[in-house]
């Protein structure tokens, strides 16, 4: 009895040890400064390709997949931001464009992501991402939506472009931007409603306002890659909206299809991207202006200020003027010793911060351009 118990004892402290010491040699996060990297990044002339993809599936042990992910990919370059959770993937990715194959191959060795399409960046230079991170999340999406309410699988009708562009030509038809303000103000769709909202969370209950005494039209909705019609989609058919759409694989691919067929494009100016290019071109239409002098532009920057880190749109003679600043506040503070800069920046009011991407806009609204301050 004791001597099965003392097997069982080793056996299980050598299992400790050796799933330890694999541990240990797999390098599971990235240790590197943040600058050092952006700076390598921007520097190499490698060739990479940025793409995203994402899927709703039921994932049992997300922590246990997001090591091994993460071993999978970043053995062949991948860059990106990777969230896993319970309810699925999303991922926007940047790989040497030489492993691109092989990524596809180990993407698809993963039985849920079999097949699961890339949607590979129409306007890109590679240049969108510089380290990898993969992280656990609640959710992929943060949309604040209790899923056992509604059944998260009947999905919207998934539409191509083409058909897309023979619903948006029935005068039945309401397009829904389903992204957040900063987002569409560069890009949307010709005569899209587009939700005066920061986050996805807040977009849903504002479009369900919008869209009351329209359920009888069909309602299309649209966002960057398809991740969050998916969910829209199916929360308004549970709300009893009865012709439900949505672009399927959204504006990425929409452009894409456009091009390949050679159809009209309906999408005007820019395609916003969560990552270092901030924007894809889409059309030459410039819809958007600058925060500071009101001048047609549609290029977002942060605030250099990283304090600040404000998102806003600036055009090339404000940059020079605010010194890549948001405001003379910023301009005046990144002049300053880094000691003196680190001893005041918690007694400064700056005009956004690392959390508040997306609030400029309530903020324009109350004190008109961003000016002089
Ligand atoms: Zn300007
Ligand atoms: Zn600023």
């Amino acid at each position: 009895m004791h001597h099965t118990i003392e097997i069982m004892r080793r056996r299980f402290i050598a299992d400790a040890l050796a799933a330890t010491s694999k541990f240990q040699n797999m390098r599971l996060f990235n240790i590197i400064n943040n600058d050092l990297l952006k700076k390598r990044m921007l520097e190499s002339d490698e060739k990479r390709t940025t793409l995203s993809f994402y899927k709703y599936a039921h994932i049992d042990q997300p922590e246990k997949f997001r090591n091994e992910l993460y071993v999978l990919l970043s053995e062949i370059g991948v860059f990106g931001r990777i969230y896993v959770a319970e309810e699925g993937i999303n991922a926007q990715i940047s790989v040497p464009t030489q492993n691109l194959e092989e990524l596809r191959k180990r993407l698809y060795s993963i039985p849920f992501l079999n097949g699961v399409r890339l949607n590979i960046a129409v306007d890109d230079n590679g240049k969108s991402f510089y380290k990898l991170k993969i992280k656990v999340r609640p959710k992929i999406v943060a949309d604040g939506l209790d899923d056992g309410s509604f059944d998260v699988t009947k999905r919207g009708t998934p539409v191509d472009a083409e058909t897309f562009n023979r619903l948006a030509a029935d005068p039945n038809t309401v397009i829904v931007d389903m992204r957040n303000h900063y987002e569409s103000e560069v890009g949307h769709f010709k005569g899209a409603i587009c939700p005066d909202a920061a986050t996805f969370r807040e977009a849903l209950p504002k479009v369900e306002q919008i869209l009351a005494d329209k359920k009888d039209k069909n309602i299309v909705m649209y966002c960057t890659g398809g991740i969050r019609c998916e969910k829209a989609s199916a929360y308004f058919l549970n709300k009893g909206f009865k012709k439900v759409f949505m672009l399927d694989g959204g504006i990425i691919e929409y452009a894409r299809q456009c091009r390949e067929k050679n159809l009209p494009n309906l999408f005007m100016g820019k395609n916003f991207v969560f990552d270092e290019r901030l924007g894809e071109r889409i059309s030459p239409d410039v819809i958007a202006r600058c925060h500071q002098c009101g001048r047609p532009c549609d290029t977002h920057v942060n605030c250099a200020n990283e304090a600040c880190h404000l998102l806003f749109i600036q055009c090339e003679s404000c940059a020079e003027k605010y010194h890549n600043c948001c405001s003379k506040t910023c301009a005046d503070f990144i002049q300053l010793p880094a000691d003196e800069r680190e001893r005041l920046k918690k007694t400064i009011v700056f005009n956004g911060s690392k959390f508040s991407k997306g609030h400029y806009k309530a903020w324009h609204r109350a004190k008109g351009p961003l000016a002089e301050n």
